[in-house]
C-alpha cells in the first residue's frame, strides 16, 4: 500500500473483449489475461449467456448429499477431454485449494493402503504451486516463501530442466530418478508444472521430460501431479500441456485459472479409478474428507461449461495454432529487439529477459506500461505476454509496437 502512494491502484470501470476501461476513459490491453486466466475476453456474450441462463436456474447448492446438472456435466466433459484414466473429479474454489487436494490425497491414498510413510513431496526448482501452506511447501519462489519457511513441511527440490541455465532433460530426469532411488519409501507424490512455470519467470521446458518422469515416478511407486492450472486449457498450444508428452496420464490433473475462462473462482483435481478405490470404503474416515463451502458452486460450473463450448464449436486449439504462429510473426520486431534475451514461446505465452540496469524494473515497466495502454506484469526482468485468444491481429500489432518503445526506454 505504500507503493501505492507514489503508482496509485488502478480502478477499471468495465471490460469488454481484450481491453479494460477505468473511470477516466483511459484503456488498457490485458497483455497478461488479468493473471491468467481470461481465455476468451471480457464481457464474453456467451459466456455472459450461459451465467445469466444459470443465475435464473439454480444459484449455488451445497454439494454433499446433493448434485447438480452443472457439475455433473463438467465431471463428465473434462474426464473426456482429459488424458486418458482421469475419469474422477474432486473441485475446489481456486488454484492452491486444488494443489491441497492433490497433495491430501495422494498422502492419503498411500496410508490405506499400508504405506503411512509416504508422506514427503517433491518438486522442481522454481516451482510455484500457490501459497496456502501445502502448496507453499512444494513452492521454490523465495519472494513468497521465505518468510513462511518456518510454518512450512520441508519437501524435496530437484531440477528442473532450464536450457538457458544449460540443465538439459536427461541430467533433470537423472536427479529425480537418483533422488526416488533413495527416498521413496517416504515420497507420496511429485509435483510438477507441466512444460512451462509460471510464477518463477516462464521457465519453458522439452516435453520429454515429462515421459521421463512419468516413467521414473510409476518405476518408484510415486504419484505424480500434474499442476496444469496455468497451462491448461490451451495456453501451451494443446488443450492440456501434458497431452505434448504423449506419455500415459498423471495420477493427479490440477486445473484452474482459465477453467470458466477467469470469470469465477473454481478449481477441479481429477484422478484415476486406482486412487478412488483407495477411499472406497464403508469406514467414513478412510474415505477423502475435504469440504470447501462453495464447492462445485453450479454459477462456476455453468461457466467452465461454457468455455467448453467455445473450444468445441470454435476449434480453439487448432485456431491457436495459427494464431501463435501469427503473433510469433507480429511479435519478431520485439524479438529482434536489443535490449530482449532469450525470447521464447509455447503456445500462447511469449516471455523474455529485458537487459536493463533499473533497479526498480518490474514496477517501472508496469507503470510505463500504462501509460502505453497496456496492462504488464513483468517478474522481475522477466516479461512476458500471455493475452486472452480473443486478440486480433490488429491489437497484437499495437502491443508490439508499444513494447517496442517501453523496450526503447528500458
Ligand atoms: C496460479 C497458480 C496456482 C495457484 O492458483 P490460485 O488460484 O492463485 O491459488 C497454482 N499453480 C500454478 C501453476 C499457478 O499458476
Amino acid at each position: 500500500m505504500k507503493q501505492h502512494e507514489t503508482l496509485p491502484l488502478v480502478p477499471i470501470a468495465r471490460g469488454a473483449g481484450a481491453w479494460l476501461y477505468d473511470f477516466d476513459g483511459n484503456r488498457y490491453l490485458d497483455a497478461v489475461s488479468s493473471w491468467w486466466v481470461n481465455l476468451f475476453g471480457h464481457a464474453n456474450a456467451r459466456i455472459n449467456a450461459a451465467l445469466h441462463d444459470q443465475l435464473d436456474t439454480l444459484d449455488h447448492v451445497m454439494l454433499a448429499g446433493f448434485t447438480h446438472r452443472p457439475v455433473v456435466e463438467l465431471s463428465e466433459r473434462l474426464a473426456a477431454l482429459a488424458p486418458a484414466g482421469l475419469g474422477h473429479a474432486f473441485y475446489g474454489s481456486d488454484g492452491a485449494s486444488a494443489t491441497e487436494i492433490a497433495l491430501k490425497m495422494s498422502f492419503h491414498y498411500w496410508r490405506n493402503r499400508g504405506f503411512p510413510d509416504k508422506r514427503g513431496f517433491v518438486s522442481l526448482t522454481g516451482s510455484y504451486h500457490g501459497e496456502t501452506l501445502g502448496a507453499l511447501a512444494v513452492t521454490d519462489v523465495a519472494i513468497f516463501r521465505d518468510t513462511y519457511a518456518p510454518l512450512l513441511n520441508t519437501n524435496a527440490l530437484v531440477p528442473c530442466p532450464d536450457p538457458r541455465r544449460g540443465i538439459g532433460i536427461e541430467e533433470a530426469a537423472a536427479a529425480l530418478d537418483a533422488h526416488l532411488g533413495r527416498h521413496h519409501a517416504t515420497t507420496a507424490a511429485l509435483i510438477v508444472e507441466p512444460l512451462v512455470q509460471g510464477a518463477s519467470g516462464m521457465v519453458m521446458y522439452d516435453p520429454e521430460y515429462l515421459t521421463l518422469a512419468r516413467a521414473i515416478t510409476a518405476a518408484h511407486g510415486v504419484h505424480l501431479i500434474a499442476d496444469e492450472i496455468m497451462t491448461g486449457f490451451g495456453r501451451t498450444g494443446t488443450l492440456f500441456a501434458w497431452e505434448q508428452a504423449g506419455a500415459p496420464a498423471p495420477d493427479f490433473l490440477c486445473l484452474s485459472k482459465g477453467i470458466t475462462g477467469g470469470y469465477l473462482p473454481l478449481s477441479c483435481v481429477l484422478t484415476t479409478d486406482e486412487v478412488y478405490a483407495a477411499f472406497y470404503d464403508d469406514d467414513v474416515a478412510r474415505g477423502f474428507l475435504h469440504s470447501h463451502s462453495y464447492t462445485g458452486n453450479p454459477l462456476a460450473c455453468r461457466a467452465a461449461l461454457a468455455v467448453l463450448d467455445i473450444f468445441r464449436d470454435d476449434d480453439v486449439v487448432a485456431a491457436n495454432r495459427e494464431r501463435a504462429q501469427r503473433w510469433s510473426a507480429i511479435l519478431t520486431p520485439v524479438a529482434t529487439h536489443s535490449r530482449v534475451r532469450d525470447f521464447r514461446q509455447r503456445g500462447m505465452i511469449f516471455a523474455w529477459e529485458v537487459d536493463t540496469m533499473r533497479d526498480d524494473f518490474p514496477r517501472w515497466c508496469f507503470s510505463r506500461a500504462l501509460e502505453a495502454e497496456l496492462l504488464l506484469r513483468p517478474i522481475g526482468r522477466t516479461l512476458y505476454l500471455m493475452p486472452p485468444y480473443i486478440v486480433t491481429d490488429d491489437e497484437m500489432s499495437l502491443l508490439a509496437n508499444r513494447l517496442r518503445m517501453i523496450l526503447d526506454d528500458a
